[in-house]
């Protein structure tokens, strides 16, 4: 753990670094699994799950038998938790689908948007270290509330070859049905490129470690979109005197354990806040099972005095994180002074996990700084937007006269006559 008190702005620019793995390096391990997958297939994969998940395979893709299984091999519990986090996340989610509005811009110039589905969609589960069923939840529901027709599903076998069945159970409950034991790059690669068992798709989403961000990113030089770089968690958590130093550590820990190349951040106006949070980390981290990964993952993490809020929220947007806590009072009067981030959790009793899982946003979300050019997932992830004109006899009169001359002066000529044409036809008509 790094504790700065009262740094001055100009070291903040080294503070906001995170612990990723050189670009280059990344993209060189990439490419070469990408040429794998490419040329070889199913074969490149099944060889991949024994290089890095130390998991023998047979067949790819997971059974019919499988997929049934999983439900017996489930708590009733786990079940109905899944379902009332599905049933909140639908609600949500659903709030997102768009009224269609038509807009006369000119009379008789009438304009609108409608959605359309991304037809193919993949979406990657991350099951390196842990399997996340929940981001069955994250990427299926979004995805068939958009209407997309075909979306498979790619996750990392566990080290007997199996997927996990809360995956399983999840993406039946979801209505995904095409899903495939393979992680990592190649999982990627295997959607970009299709191979015999898996189909390519036109967009993958889904978060994962630096392997994964980087494969998704170069998925993009072969035309395929992506969700946006969703790689290894990070928390900035903003306290003031009224913060609880038990709920601030356990809050930061619930973001250390993900892996070890995750950051958390903690800023406080209170010093003794700050040096209590410290020590309540170092207590929680003992009890964890986790608690190696945490601690590595601390070992990349600052604890921060500060002047004020406001300063603080200075210091959240040049970081940009991907979850941002405001542990404060009166939050409300900060709520506008946030630019990036992923997703807002204002006020003590709103911990970062109920976001992972069941509160009824997204939790696939930009890290690494992309908090200041992208969004997290939601349903719009999933549609194209067309728009739609239709201009009347009376339209075209009202507003042929600005393209002509726009056309004009761009030196395109067939686009003015485009115009000019239809307005001559309609004055030899009347
Ligand atoms: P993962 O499924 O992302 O990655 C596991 C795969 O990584 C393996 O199957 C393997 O193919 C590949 N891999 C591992 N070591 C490799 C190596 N040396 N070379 C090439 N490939 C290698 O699972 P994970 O590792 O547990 O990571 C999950 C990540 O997802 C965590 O970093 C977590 O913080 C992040 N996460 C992010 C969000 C978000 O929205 N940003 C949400 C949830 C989780």
């Amino acid at each position: 753990m790094k504790v700065n008190k009262y740094p001055i702005k100009k070291t903040w620019s080294e503070l906001i670094q995170r612990p990723v793995i050189k670009r280059e390096q990344l993209t060189e391990i990439v490419a070469g699994i990408f040429d794998e997958v490419k040329n070889r297939g199913d074969q490149a994969l099944i060889d991949f799950a024994e290089k890095f998940d130390s998991a023998e395979i047979k067949d790819i893709k997971v059974s019919e038998k499988e997929i049934e299984a999983a439900e017996s091999l489930i708590s009733e519990e786990l079940k109905a938790a899944i379902q009332e986090a599905k049933s909140n996340i639908t609600r949500f989610h659903a709030s997102q689908i768009p009224t269609i509005e038509k807009i006369e811009t000119t009379n008789g110039v009438v304009c609108w948007r409608e959605n359309r589905p991304i037809e193919k969609v993949g979406i990657y589960i991350p099951g390196g270290t842990a399997p996340l069923f929940s981001t069955v939840l994250m990427l299926a529901i979004p995805a068939q509330l958009a209407g997309c027709e075909e979306m498979i599903l790619c996750t990392p076998p566990d080290k007997n070859g199996n997927t996990n069945p809360a995956i399983l159970y999840t993406a039946k409950l979801c209505g995904v049905t095409k899903i495939f034991k393979t992680g990592g790059a190649q999982a990627i690669a295997a959607m970009t490129f299709g191979t015999e068992n898996i189909p390519n798709v036109y967009k993958i989403f889904g978060p994962g470690n630096q392997y994964v961000v980087a494969a998704k990113e170069y998925a993009q030089n072969y035309n395929i979109a992506i969700d946006m770089p969703a790689g290894p968690s990070e928390v900035l958590v903003i306290a003031d005197e009224n913060a609880v130093p038990e709920f601030c550590a356990a809050d930061l820990l619930s973001q250390a354990e993900h892996g070890s190349d995750s950051q958390v951040i903690f800023l406080s106006t209170d010093e003794k806040i700050l040096d209590e949070t410290i020590l309540e980390t170092q207590k929680q981290l003992e009890a964890l099972p986790r608690n190696e990964m945490a601690a590595e993952s601390l070992k990349n993490s600052h604890f921060i005095l500060l002047d004020s809020i406001d300063e603080a929220l200075e210091f959240s947007n040049l970081y940009a994180p991907e979850h941002l806590i405001l542990a404060v009072n009166n939050f409300e009067k900060y709520i506008q002074q946030i630019r990036n981030a992923g997703s807002v959790f204002l006020g003590n009793y709103s911990c970062e996990s109920a976001g992972d899982y069941a509160s009824g946003t997204n939790h696939t979300l930009p890290t690494n700084g992309f908090a200041k050019n992208y969004s997290g997932v939601s349903l719009d992830s999933f549609v194209k937007k067309i728009t739609f004109q239709n201009l009347s006899e009376q339209g075209l009169q009202n507003l042929g006269k600005t393209i002509e001359v726009m056309a004009e002066a761009e030196g395109l000529f067939a686009h003015k006559n485009a115009v000019s044409i239809r307005l001559k036809e309609q004055n030899e008509r009347i």
